[in-house]
């Protein structure tokens, strides 16, 4: 099976990394197909994985801007087509992973009759999307994809809500479980050179952008010990520059600048995460997925996630993890009180929590379920 891939960005969100473990499946029989260049093309290649970043495609890239326009301005953008067309003449699949490669990859799939399959990273609903956005998606998906991968249940049921009836199927990001075992001396030496010695070290993972809701954090640990400090690990993706100096400002109208590090983005996820005594996603709006909150699993480190979305499909409460209501800084504050002062309890649920995440989300596993479904005769596509 030969895949076209297609993804419009060049950053690393979510949905990039989770698209390098699918892409490495097929080897050389892959070709991700950029329309910007960045981070994401040097991974896929030092992944080994064929990628091409398309010239000049004439289509705003930007995550959060208008799917109508990028649609309206696709005289635009008929050179990416032509090539894009081109290139699927000798694959079996396109395969859109983002929404403007959906855009794209349903004009191609039209055009070369090759079957297309989306990867729903999203929530399609108001909290996200504009209208006319949403509705734009649906009636491509509807119309052009023969299969939906959902990357959670919660992304599935806002589909349906939203009037979507394509053939869609439920698949769970996988991981790497091995790269979230990190030794003890690289986290003594991490922890001396970011002078976080002795703290109780909170880890934030995601990008800045304020329904990712970074300042709820800000605010409840302002009601915690004066030991207690915060890392926020990742960078404004998608131009959100403005949220970034709304933080700061927090930060130092608290007078909390020496409890608060901006560490900007990493790559080295599983080593801060081992750091940390505890991981908090702090999302306000529904999260699709939450990668960062298996990853906290993995890492062995109890997590906080808000209670919405994909993450009440990865926490149980008080069984591998706490789920606090969004937007609620006052219960977040009581939630990471309790972990300080319960430790034997909380060390056993996030032992429980590694031992279920390794199970659950280990990428073989997931990778035989994409597999499956893309080859499955039941699906419309093949
Ligand atoms: N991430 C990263 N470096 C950073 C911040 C985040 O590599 O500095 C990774 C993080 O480990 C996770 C992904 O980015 O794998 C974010 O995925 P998630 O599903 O949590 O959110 P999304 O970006 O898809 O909204």
């Amino acid at each position: 099976m030969k895949i076209l891939f297609l993804d419009q960005s060049g950053k690393l969100g979510g949905a990039e990394l989770c698209l390098v473990d699918i892409a490495k499946l097929y080897g050389k029989n892959a070709l991700v197909g950029l329309f910007a260049d960045g981070d994401f093309r040097k991974l896929l290649e030092t992944n080994h994985i064929p990628v091409k970043v398309f010239k000049n495609p004439g289509i705003n890239v930007n995550k959060d801007s208008n799917l109508f326009t990028a649609l309206a301005s696709l005289g635009t953008v008929v050179n990416l087509i032509q090539q894009i067309v081109n290139l699927a003449q000798d694959y079996d699949m396109i395969y859109a992973n983002t929404q403007k490669a959906l855009v794209v990859g349903a004009i191609a799939s039209l055009l070369t009759h090759k079957p297309l399959v989306y990867h729903l990273h999203d929530i399609l609903s108001l909290d996200h999307f504009s209208k006319t956005n949403l509705q734009v998606a649906i009636t491509l998906i509807n119309k052009f994809a023969s299969l939906v991968i959902a990357n959670s249940q919660a992304s599935k049921n806002a589909f349906i809500a939203a009037g979507g009836k394509a053939n869609i199927e439920v698949v769970y990001n996988g991981f790497n479980v091995n790269n979230y075992q990190v030794s003890e001396n690289n986290i003594t030496e991490l922890k001396q050179q970011l002078q976080l010695t002795n703290k109780f070290i909170i880890g934030h993972f995601s990008r800045l952008s304020p329904w990712k809701g970074q300042h709820i954090l800000i605010d409840a640990l302002v009601k915690c010990p004066e030991n207690v400090i915060v890392i926020l690990v990742g960078d404004a993706l998608f131009g959100e520059d403005e949220y970034v100096n709304q933080l700061h400002q927090k930060v130092a109208t608290l007078g909390i600048e020496s409890r608060v590090k901006f560490l900007g983005f990493r790559n080295d996820i599983p080593q801060l995460m081992t750091m940390c005594d505890l991981v908090v996603h702090t999302s306000t709006a529904p999260e699709p997925f939450g990668r960062v909150i298996v990853e906290g699993m993995l890492c062995g480190k109890p997590v906080i996630a808000a209670k919405a979305g994909g993450a009440i499909e990865l926490v149980e409460d008080g069984i591998n993890g706490f789920l606090v209501t969004p937007n609620n800084p006052q219960e977040l504050a009581q939630t990471i009180n309790y972990c300080l002062q319960e430790t034997e309890i909380v060390k056993n649920i996030a032992k429980n929590a590694q031992i279920n995440a390794s199970q659950r989300f280990d990428v073989n596993v997931i990778n035989q379920q994409i597999q499956a479904i893309i080859k499955s005769p039941t699906s419309a596509a093949f």
